[in-house]
């Protein structure tokens, strides 16, 4: 049983620049989701900031794990735009503040889950439940939390946590929006997956998946 991870810097850029892959990928799917509900530029804002960030991270070779993430946070400040823009951008800060330089158990993971649910609440006062980013975000963190009373192995708890995350993105697609712009539409919201809930999962997700194949 592994209980522990070791993620070197090299291994954080590599995670860091994946993240960026899938979100540039995925730019017009994210742009469509944010076209039914928004103002169609989740994917555009979300793309601009990521390619910005693998331009900035990919030649870095002397950083630390927490100076590349604070890298990525400044990034997303200053390029992404939107509500997301200052919510992503505060919660890579956030986790710049905790994360490990190496050695990485499942506490490593409740604490950087609860910094970015903290800095995403601090600056949007949403709360579960209200179609955003967080009803991804907070059900994994819970799902963590839960997988460490039940004495899982990391592994088990990271795959749950991605599985629990899929879920509250997909439980999206029902709720009224009460937060953002989707909320100027009411009942209308009501039908559609939330942009950043999907931009969430896609970056847990990329994070898991690798972990993973670290571990094996
Ligand atoms: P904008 O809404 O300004 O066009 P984006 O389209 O880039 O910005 O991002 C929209 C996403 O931001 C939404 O799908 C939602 O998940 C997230 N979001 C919006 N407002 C909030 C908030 N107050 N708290 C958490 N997430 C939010
Ligand atoms: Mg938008």
């Amino acid at each position: 049983m592994v209980d522990k991870v070791e993620i070197s810097s090299e291994k954080i850029r590599d995670i860091l620049i994946k993240i960026s892959d899938i979100i540039i990928e995925n730019k017009n799917y994210l742009t469509e989701l944010d076209a039914a509900i928004g103002d169609a530029d989740h994917g555009i804002n979300m793309a601009r900031g990521f390619k910005k960030v693998k331009e900035k991270i990919v030649d870095d070779g002397s950083k630390n794990n927490s100076d590349l993430v604070k890298t990525v946070a400044m990034t997303l400040i200053s390029t992404v735009g939107g509500a997301s823009g200052p919510l992503y951008g505060t919660a890579f800060l956030n986790i710049s503040k905790v994360i490990p330089d190496q050695d990485f158990d499942i506490d490593s993971f409740i604490n950087i889950g609860e910094v970015v649910i903290e800095g995403i609440q601090k600056l949007g006062k949403a709360k579960q439940g209200e179609k955003t980013m967080l009803d991804t975000i907070i059900p994994a963190v819970n799902s963590l939390h839960q997988s460490k009373e039940k004495g899982l192995s990391l592994e088990k708890a990271l795959l749950e946590c991605k599985k629990v995350a899929e879920e509250g993105m997909k439980a999206t697609i029902p709720l009224q929006a009460t937060k953002g712009r989707a909320s100027y539409l009411g009942e209308r919201s009501k039908g559609h997956q939330d942009p950043g809930a999907t931009s969430s999962y896609l970056i847990i997700k990329v994070v898991v998946d690798e972990l993973i194949s670290e571990m094996e």
